[in-house]
């Protein structure tokens, strides 16, 4: 089977041929239909997630069918079609498991950049940059837990972007601090996770929903996904007084950050309500926010994250389809381009270069 190999940091991935080993018990072999490139993807690629060992393969916005099951695999069967996902479905026994936070399980032991079950042609074990399994190739084995079923009828590009991206910014919004209609939203950022939290927003009642980015055309994006307002911060005077502008001065309930940098988490608390709450979704390594004063706290501002949405991806991701399918989420518009295996170093350049919302491997 082919896949996209990493043998140097910030190069273009070389594709090879490479072997698998068979399913583990517990594990499910999927034959990947179509992966879509995350930003997540490119920081491994380019050594930004930390300098692990090579060569490593990428990829993990998965959407495929099962090929063959492991021992004690029950979920699933030859044929059926699955999202794979990084957030587990949960053991269903320990403490957040019962108290509905599948996410946080205590039994899910995530490796992130571990020794994965392929071997390159010289014999060399590569690892897998998201841990759980890998997506630029043609087949990967997926523990039973991260998988979840979809129905026969969903297509498998729009069902690729569900495992991560969609997730990552309706779920931050919907699941995570939970927002209520009429609750102000600023999202900040409007790629693949934010314009998924603007249609969260929108979907959950929020208003007014105000995107910011730095380029135009990307606001245009997100007026389409339902934001009311847009600011541009390489032209407005002031972002943060815009922000009070249409707050009716107060500031925003919430602030949701989708992009990596100091600066624009900054930015966002300071566009919060008195009793805002700013939802830190994208980082980079070593973000340390020594710019915040303690006291800014005390008024009742608050700070959190939010990974992959909060997903109970069972729960979660067949609703989403659900919305799809009658045309309350948009899918389609979020896929820009899609690539054979042989193109994916040119569907890389094209999402770094910002052209992309997604672009999606098909095999
Ligand atoms: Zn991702
Ligand atoms: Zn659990």
């Amino acid at each position: 089977m082919k896949a996209a190999i990493c043998y140097e940091f910030g190069k273009p991935l070389v594709i090879e041929e490479v072997t698998l080993e068979p399913p583990e018990k517990g594990e499910v072999k999927v034959r990947i239909v179509a992966t879509a490139i995350c930003h997540s993807d490119i920081h491994s690629i380019k050594g930004e997630h930390g300098a692990c060992k090579l060569p490593a393969l990428p990829g993990h916005e998965v959407a495929g069918y099962v090929e063959e099951v492991g021992e004690n695999v029950k979920y699933v069967q030859p044929g059926d079609p699955v999202v794979c996902c990084l957030v587990r479905a949960g053991c269903g026994q320990c403490y957040y498991c019962i108290t509905g936070l599948p996410n946080f399980c205590e039994n899910w032991n995530f490796e992130f950049q571990r020794p994965g079950p392929y071997l390159n042609k010289n014999g060399e074990r590569l690892i897998l940059f998201a841990g759980l399994y890998a997506g630029f190739v043609e087949y990967t084995n997926v523990p039973e837990d991260a998988l979840v079923k979809i129905p026969k009828d969903m297509p498998m590009d729009r069902a690729a972007l569900l495992a991560c991206g969609v997730i990552s910014g309706f779920g931050a919004v919907v699941n995570g601090v939970k927002v209520k209609p009429f609750e102000s939203a600023v999202v900040m950022g409007t790629g693949g996770v934010g314009l998924n939290a603007i249609q969260g927003a929108a979907f959950v009642g929020a208003h007014p929903i105000i995107a910011v980015d730095v380029l135009d055309n990307k606001l245009e994006v997100a007026r389409a996904f339902g934001a009311t307002h847009t600011i541009n911060v390489t032209k407005a005077s002031d972002p943060i007084e815009a922000v009070k502008k249409i707050t009716y001065g107060r500031g925003s309930d919430y602030a949701f950050i989708t992009v990596a940098g100091i600066e624009p988490k900054r930015q966002g608390f300071l566009m919060l309500a008195k009793n805002g709450i700013e939802v830190i979704i994208g980082h980079g390594m070593n973000e340390f926010l020594s710019s915040f004063d303690a006291v800014e706290f005390v008024g009742g501002r608050s700070i959190t994250g939010c990974a992959m949405g909060a997903s109970r991806i069972r729960i979660d991701i067949p609703r989403l389809i659900e919305l799809y399918q009658v045309g309350r989420l948009k899918l389609d518009e979020l896929i820009t381009g899609r690539y054979p295996l042989e193109r994916i170093n040119e569907a890389i350049e094209s999402t770094v270069r910002g052209e992309a919302l997604r672009n999606v491997i098909i095999f």
